[in-house]
């Protein structure tokens, strides 16, 4: 496997970064994870538009354009002849003297990692085809007027302490406030008497690119979208719930703590859409 460091491709068990750089030390980073189907990046321009958006709140100015950063993913896709990918792309300030306060990111670090991921669902590879299991934890998201949850960094301490607390696939976080959130790597959707709800952009959420297809997709199909400020007992009456990230796509929610839930309609109806959007742009 070879990966892209800094602008040159290297054997894996040789890309490595210093012990002094800051997306080390500090989770001074912003990344994306994407995913490639059929060799083509799914919604790139979105990708790339929320890693600007992450770089931009952490003052990383680093100068590497879009069409730059596109070029080394698929140079690193190409050099292990990956056409369906998981692809994650990470930033840094870079190595900078070791005191908190950050510089300027004139030297970033940049790196591409890729692993092989084949299409889930219909080729049923994925250990993510799986219905997931959720629990509702006691670990609250961090509120976005201390650390934005629009921003997609390197620190991913909330989600970790998140899911440490739990043997499920997905730990779901409140706000301070009580309200529901997201998972530690996915939105959150669930169904009632037909409407799809999702907790809006305006709560301490990362906006996943996942769920804007999803709620797109469940525009053209006329199932009639709600998104909002929600509490748990919203999701405990859901007839269905689902989750969404890059990686899972669209994946069902087959049990919340000790209760079971059906994978509906609603669900499957949006899966196979996701699908067949998926399958018309890249196969
Ligand atoms: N929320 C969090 C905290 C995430 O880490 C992720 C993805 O990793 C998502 C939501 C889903 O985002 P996307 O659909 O862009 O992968």
């Amino acid at each position: 496997m070879q990966y892209h460091v800094n602008g040159n491709l290297v054997p894996a068990e040789e890309a490595t970064v210093s012990v002094r750089d800051r997306g080390f030390m500090y989770g001074d980073a912003g990344f994306e994870t994407l995913r490639a189907y059929g060799g083509t990046m799914f919604e790139w321009e979105a990708h790339a538009n929320r890693l600007r958006r992450t770089c931009d709140v952490l003052s990383i100015d680093h100068g590497i354009g879009d069409g730059e950063l596109r070029k080394r993913i698929h140079e690193t896709l190409e050099a292990n002849d990956l056409r369906d990918a998981y692809v994650k792309c990470s930033i840094t300030r870079g190595v900078q003297a070791g005191k908190l306060t950050p510089g300027p990111a004139d030297n970033p670090t940049v790196v591409v990692i890729v692993s092989e991921l084949p299409r889930g669902g219909k080729r049923g590879t994925s250990v993510w085809d799986a219905p997931a299991t959720a629990e509702i934890v006691k670990t609250r998201r961090v509120p976005d007027h201390a650390l934005p949850a629009h921003a997609k960094t390197h620190n991913y301490l909330n989600g970790t302490l998140a899911r440490l607390e739990t043997e499920a696939d997905e730990a779901l976080m409140l706000d301070l406030d009580g309200n529901l959130t997201e998972g530690a790597t996915s939105n959150l959707f669930f169904v009632r008497k037909g409407v799809l709800h999702t907790p809006s952009l305006s709560g301490a959420i990362l906006p996943g690119i996942t769920r804007t297809v999803v709620l797109e997709l469940a525009d053209e199909l006329g199932i009639p979208t709600r998104t909002g400020c929600y509490r748990p007992v919203d999701l405990r009456r859901a007839d269905e719930a689902f989750l969404t990230n890059t990686t899972w796509e669209v994946r069902p929610v087959g049990s919340l703590g000790d209760t079971e839930l059906e994978i509906g309609s609603v669900t499957r109806e949006l899966a196979t859409a996701f699908d067949a959007l998926v399958e018309s742009r890249h196969y």
